[in-house]
């Protein structure tokens, strides 16, 4: 059996050293941002080896970081978001304070 959910896509990510990348694109079935305060990617598994279904563009499932503007009751109400790195941490760039 498959859901259907409608969630937030994660148009961009340019962190290419993480398994779920390939091409600019997430290629998890959805992600997780946020611990509670930063607005990090929790799905991101840097150095691995790739996990990538071509067919499969990732959603945003969840997000912690109720600061942002986008968010409400724990989940993302952007149209899409982008991820990038910010210094050392992979970060969602969509992130907007309130
Ligand atoms: S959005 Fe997160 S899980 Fe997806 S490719 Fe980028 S860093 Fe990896
Ligand atoms: S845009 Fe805001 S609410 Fe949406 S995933 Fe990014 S930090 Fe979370």
């Amino acid at each position: 059996m498959k859901m259907t959910i409608d969630m937030p896509f994660v148009e961009t990510c340019t962190v290419s050293g993480c398994g779920y990348n390939k091409d600019e694109k997430c290629h998890a079935r959805a992600i997780t941002i946020g611990d509670g305060v930063h607005p990090g990617c929790d799905t991101s598994f840097l150095g691995a080896p790739g996990h990538t279904h071509e067919n499969n563009l990732a959603g945003v499932g969840a997000c912690k970081v109720m600061g942002c503007s986008f968010n409400s009751d724990l989940e993302c109400g952007a149209d899409n978001i982008a991820v990038s790195m910010k210094g050392d941490s992979v970060q969602c760039m969509t992130y907007h304070a309130r």
